[in-house]
């Protein structure tokens, strides 16, 4: 006889496991979540996983700092160790985007944020080794910082199973099942689930099981580039969490001794179970370059290391989320196109709530639904900054 559920999740990344964690908050008393490999193995373990608000879009920016008291009250709420490390954040722009970047951050204020912009000599004050030369303005965050992501999917694990959620790892969803206009369970190579609900959060594999279910997903899966230094010791101290609009990086430190660089990557398309994880050899001295672009001591920095990972990103660059119309009981929660982490969180319970009840709560993410792009109806903030190099997407 098949296994029942009620949901079943497929995908044990950050966004997976939130999402079991949070249907077992809510009540939920049959919850199956499936990964195929080990738990955070997929985007979630190698995520730089900034944790910040700023974004150029209200719908993003709402999930962010819902689900940031998570983040930051992790020991009291979700028990085990601290995940989050306040180090306050930066958005720099350059001086053609400093007018949008005020705006953004009146609007991120509407919200609640507790965030402000400053010039680039204010900025010299607050972070007195960064270059502003070529910055028009610098939005900060004081409260924010960057997680441990394997401690977050570990405590999403840790509580979905006290709450009665059954976890398999190792066990791979081989076929979604349909009747009709309604999904019915899943097959597994250990048998048959049934299922009046089933999620998939499966990261960059969400496009093919998509596709096997003739379900229309515009997002294609990318490579994303990484490299690690050891910072000189005239930067011992941590810096802050940097989002740099005018490199088109980030870079944020890891421990008291590195630093982490993201390196623009344009490698489309990958197959992220036969992706090599290496980085290209240009990739070191790219890091490297913005690096000391916008700090120039880092010039006496040293390679540590570096590594490819890739996460799947959608046709306007935002999650896509909620329900599948024309397919009762299959729900998305993919694409979350380099930006998930922070937003986790949120995402598990905005999920839960649509689940059990029909209707976000938490969060209104109905401009994230699946049909938008049929619709024409894109997510875009009202005052975007130039589009990043590794965002523009090649021809097929
Ligand atoms: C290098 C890097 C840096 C990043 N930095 C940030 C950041 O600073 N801030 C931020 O917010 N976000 C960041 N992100 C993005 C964020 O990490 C991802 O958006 C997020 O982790 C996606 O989580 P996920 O659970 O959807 O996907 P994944 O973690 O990829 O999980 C999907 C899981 O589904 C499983 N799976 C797939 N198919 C099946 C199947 N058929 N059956 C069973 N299981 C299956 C996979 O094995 C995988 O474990 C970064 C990502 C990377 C790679």
């Amino acid at each position: 006889m098949a296994e029942t559920a009620d949901v079943v999740v497929i995908g044990g990344g950050v966004i997976g496991t939130s999402i079991a964690w949070a249907l077992t908050t809510a009540g939920v008393k049959r919850v199956v979540l499936l990964e195929k490999g080990a738990l955070a193995s997929g985007a979630s373990g190698r995520s730089s996983a900034l944790v910040r608000m700023h974004y150029t879009n209200e719908e993003d920016a709402r999930l962010a700092w819902a689900s940031y008291p998570l983040f930051r009250d992790w020991p009291e709420r979700m028990g085990g160790p601290p995940v989050f490390t306040r180090t306050g954040f930066l958005a720099v722009v350059g001086p053609g985007d400093a007018a949008a970047l005020r705006r953004n951050v009146d609007m991120l204020r509407g919200i609640g944020i507790d965030t402000v912009a400053l010039t680039p000599a204010e900025l010299k004050v607050l972070q007195p080794f960064v270059n502003v030369d070529d910055i028009g303005a610098a939005a900060y965050e004081p409260a924010s910082g960057y997680a441990s992501p394997a401690e977050v999917v570990e405590g999403f694990r840790r509580q979905a199973q006290a709450g009665g959620a059954r976890i398999r790892q190792w066990t791979a969803v081989t076929r979604v099942r349909r009747r009709a206009s309604a999904v019915t369970g899943v097959e597994t190579p250990a048998g048959r689930i049934d299922a009046g609900a089933v999620v998939v959060a499966a990261g960059a594999w969400a496009p093919r099981l998509c596709r096997e279910l003739d379900v229309d997903l515009p997002a294609r899966p990318k490579a994303i580039d990484t490299m690690l230094v050891t910072r000189p010791p005239e930067l011992a101290g941590p810096h802050m969490v940097v989002i740099d609009h005018v490199l088109g990086s980030y870079f944020r430190p890891e421990s008291d001794v590195l630093t982490i660089v993201g390196v623009p990557c344009q490698v489309w398309d990958v197959d992220p179970d036969t992706m090599p994880t290496g980085v290209p050899p240009t990739a070191p001295a790219e890091g490297a370059q913005i690096l000391t672009h916008r700090i120039p001591a880092m010039e006496r920095a040293e390679l540590a290391r570096g590594y490819r990972a890739f996460d799947c990103y959608s046709a306007d660059r935002h999650a896509i989320l909620g329900a599948v119309s024309g397919l009762d009981g299959l729900y998305l929660a993919a694409a979350f196109s380099g930006a998930g982490f922070k937003i986790a969180p949120a995402v598990g319970t905005c999920l839960a709530e649509l689940i059990t009840e029909g209707r976000a709560r938490t969060v209104d993410i109905s401009a994230f639904r699946p049909e938008r792009f049929a619709e024409g109806k894109l997510i875009e903030g009202a005052h975007p900054y130039a589009p990043r190099r590794d965002h523009v997407e090649p021809v097929r």
